[in-house]
């Protein structure tokens, strides 16, 4: 191997921090960091999903977790890359339970972040576990019935087989887990199939693909809803996923003296009862659609309908189309509307985020696809260098792309607002990828339709609200009226609620699920600094969360399922600052 100046720069500070490490001198440590660095934590040490901000909270985690950890063989591993000054480089290394990973960002020659994440368990023997101890219930394929008689209970019950709870059982079939999914669709991948004709990904398929099993080479870039229905049929199928279906979860207890949870589980007319020690609910952040309160709704003579139960353009032909919001789907249907000929407006009631998929994707290339793998990125490796951002980077990162998106597209939000859209970055001006970090929903990435505004295919009124409704015209707050002869209502939906498949007190025990505390209005703060509750142990002893799109989720089963192993295996997994709960007013 051909040795750089960075290589040397980077091995300086390894042998550093080895020799603190063996003298298990913290101060000799934080010494190795700049007092604003960020140490992310993937189990290594914390047996959490935590970043310590700082060198006191670095001092603090190292205090309470490095002697404990006995790291050895602490090495550099693959070549150092430099950038302006700054250096990556990566490490391997093992603790008494795990193998591992860190990445080390230098910057003056001390640590500006590290991440530390754990790959791998020692007492697995992941080399190929398929179709052997996971195989429960034996009788559990779907449709099966009579499994209330069988002698096994699964370790692991996952609640919804979306691509989050396939996800996650696969990595646990993998891990040799005995796991069972239950869903409680007859076919669970066909909430994407009933979602409306056109849709398609909105992101890349390189970057989303599902852990273990790669999408084939020809796969689109950006597939339809019906072909990721049909790959989630392929994947459970083909990754051995024991699935229940048409099996509701209609309510969950945990039995502290049992150290199980009662879990009730309604298949047709029965009810039964599983008692895990492990359950990981994926049934998704979107509740109820919203539907708003309008005066004269049963007035109108029209179709009103919410966007969900949009399926195609079909039958509005010529007809009047009024589209109630300005996120995705509004943007979605109203180009499905117009390309079925339509005459469509959209209400745009406040400013929308809106920005353009290539410049979005030119930061994701860098590191997921084709061209990255030619420079030797692996997903893998992309998933650790993408893990190596602490969040409060995440925000600064993309307010950077934000500044550049508005010099590099100000023709195009130029057009879009001489059309009347009004256009947002966000409360703090972070973009999409923060937004669904957050609040996802409440932007659109442009895959066109904003040109339809820009040029008035897509008629728009902005800055007014739907207050109402007439027999034959949509009301609106400045009180003018729109002619229309549907109404479709693009306003997103209500937030899952926890109960009933968790109890009341549960629920209220586990807190909020999702956004980090960052501020702003829809993630109100403390400052968490990693996502509420998704990956990592929650208040609740033996319950887990999994949310967000296939490729967050990919780093996120991995590490969900090593800590789920880890207990089923007996290793001791104390975790460090187990999250508050939080409640917003
Ligand atoms: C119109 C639309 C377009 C979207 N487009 C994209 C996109 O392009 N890219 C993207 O990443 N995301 C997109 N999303 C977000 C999308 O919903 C999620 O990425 C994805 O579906 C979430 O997967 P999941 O596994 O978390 O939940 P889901 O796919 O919603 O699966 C949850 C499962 O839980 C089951 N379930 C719920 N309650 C129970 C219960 N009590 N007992 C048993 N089973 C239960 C449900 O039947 C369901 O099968 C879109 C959403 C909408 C509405």
């Amino acid at each position: 191997m051909v040795t750089t100046v960075a290589d040397e720069q980077f091995g300086a500070w390894l042998t550093a921090f080895n020799n603190a490490a063996s003298s298990t001198s913290v101060d000799a440590l934080i010494a190795l960091f700049h007092p604003d660095a960020f140490w992310r934590d993937f189990l290594a040490f914390t047996w959490n999903v935590h970043t310590a901000e700082g060198v006191d909270a670095i001092r603090e985690m190292l205090i309470a977790r490095f002697e404990r950890t006995a790291i050895t063989a602490w090495q550099q591993a693959g070549p150092v890359r430099s950038n302006n000054g700054v250096l990556d480089g990566m490490v391997t290394f093992n603790t008494s339970d795990a193998c591992c990973d860190a990445v080390i960002q230098l910057r003056d020659g001390k640590a500006s972040i590290v991440l530390t994440s754990m790959t791998a368990l020692k007492v697995l023997d992941e080399a190929r576990n398929m179709g052997s101890v996971s195989d429960y219930p034996k009788s559990g394929e779907a449709g099966n019935s009579g499994v209330e008689t069988d002698t096994g209970q699964p370790y692991c019950v996952i609640v919804g087989a979306g691509h989050c709870g396939l996800s996650i059982a696969a990595r646990l079939q993998q891990l040799g887990v005995p796991t069972l999914v239950i869903d409680r669709r007859e076919r669970p991948s066909d909430t994407w199939r009933d979602r409306h004709d056109s849709l398609m990904l909105h992101t890349p398929s390189y970057f989303d693909e599902m852990p273990l099993f790669p999408y084939p080479q020809n796969w689109p870039l950006y597939p339809s809803k019906n072909q990721f229905a049909n790959w989630l049929d392929a994947y459970r199928s083909v990754m051995n996923v024991n699935l229940w279906t048409a099996a509701e979860c209609v309510g969950a207890d945990f039995d502290d003296a049992l150290g199980k949870w009662r879990l009730q589980v309604r298949r047709g007319d029965r009810v039964i009862e599983l008692n895990p020690e492990q359950l990981v609910i994926t049934t998704g952040l979107f509740g109820a659609p919203k539907m708003p309160t309008l005066d004269g709704k049963e007035r109108f003579k029209g179709t009103q309908q919410h966007a969900s139960l949009y399926r195609n353009g079909r039958d509005y032909e010529g007809l009047r189309c009024v589209v109630v919001g300005s996120g995705t789907t509004a943007h979605d249907i109203s180009a499905d509307l117009w390309a079925s000929g339509a005459h469509v407006t959209m209400v745009q009631r406040s400013p929308t985020l809106v920005m353009r998929w290539q410049t979005l994707s030119d930061g994701l290339a860098q590191l997921y696809g084709s061209e990255a793998k030619k420079r030797g990125i692996t997903t893998e490796l992309a998933d650790l260098l993408f893990a190596a951002i602490p969040l409060r980077s995440v925000l600064r990162m993309h307010q950077g792309v934000v500044s550049q998106a508005k010099q590099r597209d100000a023709q195009f939000y130029e057009r879009l607002k001489s059309a009347g859209f009004q256009v947002t970055f966000g409360e703090d001006e972070a973009g999409v990828y923060p937004q669904v970090l957050r609040d996802p929903g409440r932007y659109y990435i442009d895959v066109g339709a904003s040109e339809l505004i820009i040029n008035g295919n897509i008629k728009l009124r902005s800055g007014v609200a739907v207050t109402g409704l007439e027999e034959e015209t949509v009301v609106l707050s400045d009180g003018s009226e729109l002619p229309a002869d549907a109404v479709f209502y693009a306003t997103g939906y209500d937030r899952k609620p926890l109960a009933p498949i968790v109890n009341k007190d549960i629920a209220e025990k586990v807190g909020w699920l999702w956004g980090f505390g960052s501020g702003i209005s829809a993630d109100p703060g403390p400052w968490e600094g990693e996502i509420r509750n998704i990956g990592k142990p929650t208040q609740q002893t033996g319950l887990w969360f999994l949310a967000g799109g296939p490729g967050i989720v990919r780093s996120y089963s991995r590490v969900l399922a090593l800590q789920i192993k880890a207990r089923q295996a007996g290793i001791p997994t104390a975790v460090y600052k187990l999250a508050e709960a939080f409640h917003a007013n």
